[in-house]
């Protein structure tokens, strides 16, 4: 099954080293993403991207082995959505799996009259309860690296914040100040239209797996929201304000 391969990241509340120089510019220069936050982002997001090296563990799948290379580069898009909610959000977070390629989960499904189909389907990225994070490393590798508002790493991370109150639902633990009740409304309400677009046969702005359910609604517009704030903007405005919120701001370069 999975094997442990970074031993020397495998344990809880190791040493805090300082991440390697050459592979911390390397991660940045290949990923435009990171490269576009401000000097003092990057120094953040640095000294995040080390707690996390030190606390969380990797593991391979599918004979894969991880590298410091691949756990750099988790790390650092991992510690990209909580640069300004503070490391803490990610406590419950405990291990990574890398899959060579998209992993095929098995699924169960009962139909109406009660007869249960079995499949595999392929994923790029899950985040499961009590604290896993599976991820295909070429998934990984376009993460921030084209811009394009799609970015699993993101995405997992955000079911990771939503499930913070302890449930999949889309409504993460909201700050002091923020209206829980127009939070609600302002996604509920971008929730529908999406899929109101899809069933008029429109093509929407941003991707169509939104309208899955809530909680795939805020990890697809939380995507969007670091990737292509641009699009999000014009897609759903009032969404884009609650996740500028929720997130919080930053410079760019
Ligand atoms: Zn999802």
């Amino acid at each position: 099954m999975l094997e442990k391969l970074l031993a020397y990241l495998s344990g809880t509340h190791q040493q805090i080293a300082p991440v390697d120089a050459r592979l911390w510019r390397q991660t940045l220069e290949t990923t435009p993403l990171l490269a576009a936050l401000g000097a003092n982002e990057q120094t953040d997001l640095k000294t995040l991207t080390e707690q996390f090296l030190a606390e969380k563990r990797f593991f391979g799948g599918d004979d894969l082995e991880p590298n410091l290379e691949m756990a750099i580069r988790i790390a650092a898009l991992a510690c990209l959505p909580v640069l300004h909610l503070g490391y803490h959000w990610l406590s419950e977070l405990h291990d990574l799996v890398i899959y060579p390629d998209a992993f095929l989960v098995h699924r169960e499904e009962r139909d109406e009259f009660g007869v249960v189909h079995e499949h595999y389907e392929p994923l790029s990225g899950e985040a499961w309860e009590h604290g896993t994070l599976v991820l295909s490393w070429p998934d990984v590798l376009e993460a921030g690296a084209r811009c394009d508002g799609r970015n699993v790493v993101i995405h997992e991370i955000a079911h990771i914040l939503d499930d913070r109150n302890g449930a999949f639902n889309g409504f993460p633990p909201l700050h002091k100040g923020m209206d829980p009740v127009q939070w609600t409304a302002d996604f509920s309400d971008a929730f529908d239209s999406l899929n109101q677009q899809l069933t008029q046969g429109h093509r929407p702005l941003i991707d169509p797996y939104g309208a899955t359910s809530p909680a795939e609604f805020f990890a697809v517009t939380s995507e969007y929201h670091f990737e292509r704030p641009d699009l999000l903007q014009e897609a759903f405005p009032r969404v884009a304000m609650q996740l500028e919120r929720f997130y919080g701001s930053w410079e760019r370069v």
